[in-house]
């Protein structure tokens, strides 16, 4: 069977070695295969659900094919995320487009591409019924809850998104005249990062539950996208969403459901454990007692470091020569830009002397997407594929 997850086996810390031989440090090494394993495992976890990859968590060209070729719909946001899988020769009719303060430009580009807009106020309904005024296909619409009661420590609900119960019902009204809309359903999407099988759940049926309540007033939905959320391991220790125990309450899930169609999307479960960033020790320095490991790359190379994630010492391993070295006196790493916000791990034992490299592990998703990577101006992190590498080997 294909692993799941990149980490430092022998062939993982070869391929680091040759990549960094060749690159400029820091760069990502992705493997398609975990990408790919990964899409085949939650879709098992899933069984009779439609499955959708966010292309926000990475949108690289690769990681969208991927996806696509098995079967996954693409979750996307914005005009440059529709622009890379109408690139990407994906089919847009397996898209759906979620996000606030939709453009009237992206709804215009979303409309004549077929994609499902999932539908986030009421001005939005009532600028897509405009823009599709005169139309002879018809607009495929999906209204966003806003549900509070979420578990899960990144919260969706409560914030800026979808709407509330009365909102959905002023819609629906409106969903009732217009002649080229087509509604086909409910979005729910709660909370990210979810560590538990339970809080899934327990989110999934809190939006069931008001599904339920509107199929009951007359409004039945043929689909009901429960979102993304399902949590990967960061700090060393941290373990990942357990899919056996997720699966067999989807059958629940789906009676409870009535009948409708579930979607679900998935961004970092599916990317996060396909990718690492490879840094490079610049310097290290003990100032009053403390020591600090310096590295070429930091919060610029990847959204997952900085406003304090140094705090939960993320999983990475110090490589020498392909090998890992572990130990060492305890250090913060810290990254190279001028702001202290740009520590990479507090307090961890590290025996990294200068030129070693720290191998960040499970940065696939909201990596460099999520990177403010022109914030002092260094080189963009570069991307690097195994079986690329395999390839030219
Ligand atoms: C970001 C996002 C996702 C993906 O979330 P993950 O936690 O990466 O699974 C799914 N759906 C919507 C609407 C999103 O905004």
């Amino acid at each position: 069977m294909t692993r799941l997850v990149l980490g430092p086996d022998e062939a993982t810390l070869q391929q680091i070695k040759l990549a960094a031989a060749e690159k400029d440090t820091p760069f990502y090494l992705y493997d398609m295969e975990v990408f790919g394993a990964r899409v085949e495992a939650l879709r098992a976890a899933l069984p009779g659900c439609d499955l959708y990859y966010s292309a926000k968590a990475n949108p690289h060209p690769n990681m969208l094919s991927t996806a696509a070729a098995m079967g996954c719909g693409i979750e996307l946001a914005s005009l440059g995320e529709l622009n890379a899988i109408v690139t990407a020769g994906i089919e847009p009719a397996r898209t759906v487009l979620v996000g606030p303060a939709k453009s009237e430009r992206l709804i215009a580009a979303a409309i004549e591409q077929d994609v499902t807009v999932v539908v986030e106020s009421e001005n939005e309904l009532l600028r897509i019924i405009r823009l599709a005024t005169g139309r002879t296909r018809s607009v495929q619409v999906m209204l966003r809850l806003n549900i509070t009661g979420a578990r899960g420590g990144l919260r969706m609900s409560g914030h800026q998104f979808g709407m509330s119960r009365s909102q959905i019902l002023t819609c629906l009204e409106l969903l009732s005249t217009a002649r080229e809309l087509s509604f086909t359903g409910y979005h729910g999407y709660l909370a990210s990062q979810l560590l538990s099988a339970a809080d899934v759940i327990h989110n999934a049926k809190l939006v069931v539950d008001v599904v339920t309540e509107l199929r009951e007033l007359g409004f039945p939905a043929t689909n009901i996208d429960l979102g993304g959320g399902f949590g990967i391991g960061y700090a060393q220790g941290e373990k990942e969403l357990d899919l056996a125990a997720l699966q067999p309450d989807i059958p629940h899930v789906q009676s409870a459901a009535g009948g409708a169609q579930l979607m679900f999307e998935s961004g970092r479960f599916i990317a996060g454990p396909a990718g690492a960033l490879v840094c490079r020790v610049v310097d290290i320095k003990t100032i009053d007692n403390r020591r600090f490991v310096l590295l070429d790359g930091g919060m610029n190379a990847s959204g997952l470091f900085g406003g304090g994630n140094g705090m939960r010492n993320l999983n990475h391993s110090v490589v020498r020569d392909a090998t890992v070295v572990t130990g060492g006196t305890p250090a913060n790493i810290c990254g190279p830009l001028c702001t202290p916000m740009d520590r990479l791990a507090t307090n961890v034992p590290c025996a990294a002397a200068i030129d070693d490299l720290v191998v960040w592990w499970n940065m696939g998703a909201y990596g460099l997407t999520a990177a403010p990577v022109d914030f002092l101006s260094f080189p963009h992190p570069i991307e690097v594929f195994h079986d690329q590498l395999a390839i030219r080997l």
